[in-house]
């Protein structure tokens, strides 16, 4: 998901310097009231990954304000509030669309347009034929009845470091879900923990390209509790293909992390050799558990499934 803007480049230390309130001049020797310089602060800004979702926060209340008051907001003046270059603000209107499409809200970055009106050409969320359409929707939403999906990141903190923080200490899965509050970037951080506990290989059959893997609930979200829509004992690292079957129940595990394969999950099916290797061959084998005793499935979550699939 790409969202290129097309107005020139400028000068990439001016925004620094705009934040410091020296948009002119002599500013590589002028510093904050922190007493460090322009330079000092591209030098931190040069050796620390740029945090994409922390920039992502504070655009977030600024495109929902234009977006009451009825009106777009150029990439250009964008970067300038939010102290970065026009060019890689693509990537943080690609984090703010991908939660917009994910939560089903309207497309809040086409108000981030060129010099002729329009967003630009990594604006994919709605149709660029028919925009006066998409800005009356995005006028008319309610943007400050949600809160902003990217607050967890308003301190510095990335779906990465939430993660690690669960797969370090599952105990505080809670409160780390609290900070998060919305369910896409709650499955994101449920995929990363999973993929940290589990090695990134799929339990059933091993297959480890990442691309190809994703996080499976034991117990499903809406039952779930909130510690346990991120607890990695909660959840299977699976293939796509496996966790298809797995959500549809015909692939399941016991207590003692065997997998089953259940036939009756589709009655009348005529098993081929390809569905025999894949899915039938697994029966009777354990999953490779994650090392780490305090992620593998809990005996909580795998009762949970076998009474929803009794039913
Ligand atoms: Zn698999």
């Amino acid at each position: 998901m790409r969202h290129r803007e097309t107005t020139a480049p400028s000068n990439p230390i001016l925004p620094v310097a705009e934040q410091l309130g020296h948009g002119n001049g002599d500013w590589p020797h002028l510093s904050d009231s922190s007493g460090r310089t322009v330079v000092q602060h591209l030098m931190v800004a040069v050796n620390q990954p740029v945090n994409q979702y922390e920039r992502a926060c504070r655009a977030w209340p600024i495109l929902t304000a234009r977006a009451a008051t009825g009106k777009t907001i150029t990439y250009g003046d964008l970067a300038m509030q939010l102290g970065m270059h026009p060019r890689p603000i693509r990537f943080v209107l690609g984090k703010i669309q991908e939660r917009c499409l994910d939560d089903k809200k309207p497309p809040l970055t086409i108000l981030v347009v060129n010099q002729s009106g329009r967003p630009g050409t990594g604006f994919i969320a709605w149709d660029v034929e028919n925009l006066p359409e998409g800005f009356k929707k995005v006028f008319a939403y309610p943007w400050a009845d949600d809160p902003n999906p990217f607050a967890f990141a308003g301190d510095g903190s990335t779906p990465e470091a939430l993660a690690a923080h669960i797969v370090r200490r599952p105990q505080e899965a809670s409160a780390v879900y609290g900070r998060i509050q919305n369910r896409g970037v709650a499955q994101i951080v449920f995929r990363l923990a999973l993929l940290t506990a589990y090695g990134q290989r799929c339990t059933f059959c091993g297959l480890s390209i990442e691309s190809a893997l994703e996080a499976a609930h034991i117990i499903p979200w809406s039952q779930a509790s909130h510690a346990d829509r991120v607890l990695p004992s909660n959840g299977l690292l699976l293939c796509a293909t496996h966790h298809a079957l797995f959500d549809s129940g015909i692939l399941t595990i016991r207590r003692d992390h065997k997998i089953e394969c259940r036939k009756q999950a589709l009655p009348g099916h005529r098993w081929n050799q390809a569905d025999r290797q894949a899915v039938v061959a697994l029966h009777g084998q354990t999953m490779s558990p994650p090392t780490d005793q305090r992620h593998r499935p809990s005996d909580a979550a795998i009762a949970h499934r076998a009474k929803r699939l009794r039913r």
